[in-house]
């Protein structure tokens, strides 16, 4: 049986890996194929593609889309999408700008708060378009201003903490949107993690493609459960690790494993919207 990891992160948003590590950790793992899913990013697609040729691995182009629907935050990955289309430029564009002026703030609170940290220090860090709070926390632990990184999301930056700062976000809809126009295919990410279900059946009546059922916060019992809600909404089931790099330790690429099966069916669909995209 061949394996796939359709959700990875890069430097290009908060993980720690560049490109030629994420192929090269792609083959120690053996997989077949890898998706990357960079926070409101597309930018490490094109280099990510040429380690993957050059380690004969199938690379699927993809972001993850930060979006709320009914007060609950969604987490919309992009599959197959055209790194190029204007539209979806323009989008990223708005909200890297968004994640940006909230460093800012997050930046200002902590100082608020006695806690000399300064926002340059932050983008130095992340050094890319996409930041966002684990580079804070990133940030906090380099300065020596706290031990851990979990330390700086428990003190700080987890939602409804001191230095947290709410994210202007797109609707559910837009999100799908989107990725459509753009010829991908849209997934909702880690439904278990956020517990969402009950936005479920109006994302699919809105034209949500799939759900990942497999994912590295995804107990066997809730794998189940989506696998069968991915039954019942004839929705493409997807997953992956959502591997951050050495953020956390050990790195979780591979580490759940996904069937070859899954991204075949993925690929047909994003082949339907992408004929049915030049037929408008
Ligand atoms: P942001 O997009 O800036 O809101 O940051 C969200 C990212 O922070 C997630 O994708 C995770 O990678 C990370 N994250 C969220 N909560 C925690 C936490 N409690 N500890 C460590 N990392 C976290
Ligand atoms: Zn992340
Ligand atoms: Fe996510
Ligand atoms: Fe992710």
């Amino acid at each position: 049986m061949t394996f796939v990891d359709l959700h990875l992160h890069s430097r290009f948003s908060d993980g720690t890996y560049g490109p030629e590590d994420l192929a090269e950790q792609a083959r120690r793992c053996e997989l077949a194929a890898i998706a990357l899913t960079d926070h409101d990013s597309v930018e490490g697609c094109p280099e990510t593609a040429r380690a993957c040729a050059a380690a004969g691995i199938e690379f699927i182009t993809g972001t993850e889309l930060t979006s709320e629907q009914d007060g609950n935050e969604l987490h919309i990955l992009g599959y197959c999408i055209d790194t190029q289309n204007p539209r979806l430029l323009t989008q990223i564009a708005r909200f890297q700008a968004v994640r940006q002026n909230r460093i800012r703030e997050m930046v200002t609170r902590l100082n608020q708060l006695n806690i000399p940290l300064s926002a340059e220090a932050v983008f130095a860090l992340a050094n890319c378009r996409a930041p966002g709070r684990p580079h804070v926390a990133r940030a906090l632990v380099a300065a020596g201003l706290c031990a851990s990184l979990d330390e700086a999301f428990e003190r700080f930056l987890k939602k409804n903490r001191p230095a947290w700062v709410p994210k202007f976000k797109m609707s559910g809809a837009e999100a799908l949107d989107l990725i459509h126009q753009a010829g991908g295919v849209a997934v909702l990410a880690h439904p278990g993690l956020n517990r969402t279900d009950e936005v479920i059946p109006g994302m699919v009546e809105a034209g949500m493609d799939g759900i990942e059922c497999f994912h590295t916060k995804h107990s066997t019992a809730a794998t189940e459960r989506y696998l069968e809600l991915a039954d019942r909404f004839h929705l493409l089931v997807t997953g992956g690790s959502d591997c951050h790099g050495l953020n956390k330790g050990k790195p979780l690429i591979g580490t759940v494993k996904v069937p070859y099966q899954h991204l075949e069916k993925l690929k047909a669909r994003a082949a339907e919207i992408r004929a049915a995209a030049s037929l408008r």
